[in-house]
């Protein structure tokens, strides 16, 4: 039988490998999906041909994750899922510690060291990414406590050192138990306690528009750990899951440094605008708002349009009336794009999921450094729910904390339409200048009443 299950598992693992490769397009997005789940749902399968299981605490774990599972996909809001991935990343972790933990306790009597290292991975990586999640959970929900903000980066003197004496700890206890693994207990005890300790620390410098990188790399973690669990139960698809899982969320990671054109050591060590140099310009003049019809009239003489969609789009859902408005604008001769910003909304590829839900097709979907090029020539720009990403600030102000971020440059369109509700500043808390330039107007209100009305006058019209 057990060489059923390492062929299940084969295929398992191919399975996946192809549903990942399907998911870097839009277009096959969907079927990678299944064929992944399709694989996840034989490795279970197979593992449960394994001798000697509690059948009973598998009905328990089973019905307990369901609940939770299908509860989270049915209220936690579209807006809500980073959230819920931090907390979902942050499981994994944990399990990966529980696993490591409970069979160093198990074994420990004849511990050898070629299995204390793969524990020692699981707990410390476990460890990281659990309270790592779970701060990162806190800082996107903006959660106080007490009088303290939990978003912002917090930076505190000597930061650095207290993380470097904490891993110094870390290595020494490691050092000591790997000497003598069946009396090494106590020191695994330890290793567990300091890196839960240094999950919190080392997500707290990261705050505002660095969240990205920092959800993709807990991810990424949280596949490392399950890696080193996989070896300690020796379990080939949990080794090859968790290494699929770490190795996506690095490349991830690194695309999400690109996307805010900052290393990675930068991100983790510098606090996002915590510097007191990294304050930016106020973004001073006058607003020039908009209404509906005027905006119709401009949108009705435009033969190119560029829609710019952000978080505030999928907290509005405007993306079906955005739509309908592409294809009224498209009957009346005007070239449509939907120039799409990598880090736009909370999460990567939110605003690609947005507008498939809505049909939008997906050789409409520009990439930003594809949009850029020709923004000159397009005659509108409709900025919805997006800020920190279209921000000229990062390009022009070298004291924001923002600057040096690539943004879809839609100041340099002709006209610019910006719909919000105000003139609140985005994720990353800093000012816009482009709401002051004088080719923009500020089309205020909600995103799906606003362009429903824009919408109803192209249909009197
Ligand atoms: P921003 O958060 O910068 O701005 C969103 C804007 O939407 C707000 O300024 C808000 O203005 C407006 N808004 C909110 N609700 C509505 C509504 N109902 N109707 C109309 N407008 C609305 O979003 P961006 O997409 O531009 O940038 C994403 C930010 O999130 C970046 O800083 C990025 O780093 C960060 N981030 C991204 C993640 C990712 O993986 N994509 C993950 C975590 C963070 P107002 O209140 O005035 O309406």
């Amino acid at each position: 039988m057990s060489l059923w299950i390492q062929v299940a598992y084969i295929v398992a693992a191919l399975l996946f490998a192809s549903g990942l490769k399907l998911l870097s397009s839009p277009a096959t997005a969907r079927r990678g999906n299944l064929l992944s789940a399709l694989g996840m749902l034989l490795a279970v399968a197979a593992t449960l041909f394994t001798q000697g299981l509690s059948f009973q605490w598998i009905a328990v774990g089973v019905l307990a994750g369901a609940i939770i599972g299908a509860t989270a996909a049915r209220v936690v809001a579209m807006t809500a899922m980073p959230e819920m991935v931090a907390l979902f990343n942050g499981s994994g972790g944990l399990a990966s510690l529980l696993v490591g933990w409970a069979e160093f306790v198990r074994g420990q009597q004849d511990m050898q060291a070629s299995l204390a290292v793969p524990i020692l991975l699981a707990v410390l990586i476990g460890g990281v990414t659990f309270t790592g999640s779970v701060m990162a959970w806190a800082k996107l929900q903006d959660m106080t406590i007490g009088r303290f903000k939990l978003g912002p980066a917090l930076v505190y003197p000597g930061q650095q050192v207290i993380n470097s004496i904490i891993l110094l700890g870390i290595i020494a206890c490691a050092v000591l138990l790997l000497m003598a693994p069946p009396a090494g207990g106590n020191f695994l005890l330890i290793i567990i306690g300091i890196s839960l300790l240094l999950g919190f620390l080392t997500v707290i410098p990261i705050g505002g528009a660095d969240m990205p990188v920092v959800i993709s790399l807990l991810n990424s973690y949280s596949g490392l750990a399950a890696c080193a669990a996989g070896f300690v139960i020796e379990n080939n698809i949990l080794i090859v899951a968790g290494s699929l899982v770490g190795a996506s969320g690095i490349i991830l990671t690194k695309i999400m440094c690109k996307a805010m054109n900052r290393s990675l050591g930068n991100v983790l060590f510098s606090g996002f605008g915590s510097a007191a140099s990294k304050k930016g310009k106020a973004a001073e003049g006058e607003a020039k708002p908009i209404s509906a019809e005027d905006t119709y009239y401009i949108l009705e003489a435009a033969s190119s349009v560029a829609v710019v969609p952000g978080y505030g789009l999928a907290v509005a859902q405007a993306q079906h009336v955005v739509k309908e408005l592409g294809d009224l604008l498209e009957a009346n001769g005007a070239e449509v794009r939907y120039a799409i910003h990598p880090v736009a909304g909370r999460m990567p590829g939110h605003m690609n999921v947005l507008l498939a839900e809505a049909d939008v097709p997906y050789d409409s979907l520009i990439e930003m450094d594809d949009i850029n090029p020709i923004m000159e020539t397009i005659d509108v720009c409709l900025v919805i729910g997006a800020n920190d990403v279209v921000n000229p600030a990062a390009r022009e102000d070298e004291t924001s904390p923002i600057y040096g971020m690539p943004i879809i440059d839609v100041d340099k369109a002709k006209t610019v339409i910006v719909s919000k509700r105000s003139m609140a500043t985005g994720f990353a808390g800093v000012q816009n200048p482009l709401f002051f330039k004088d080719n923009t107007r500020m089309f205020f209100g909600d995103a799906k009443a606003s362009w429903q009305e824009v919408v109803s006058e192209f249909k009197s019209g």
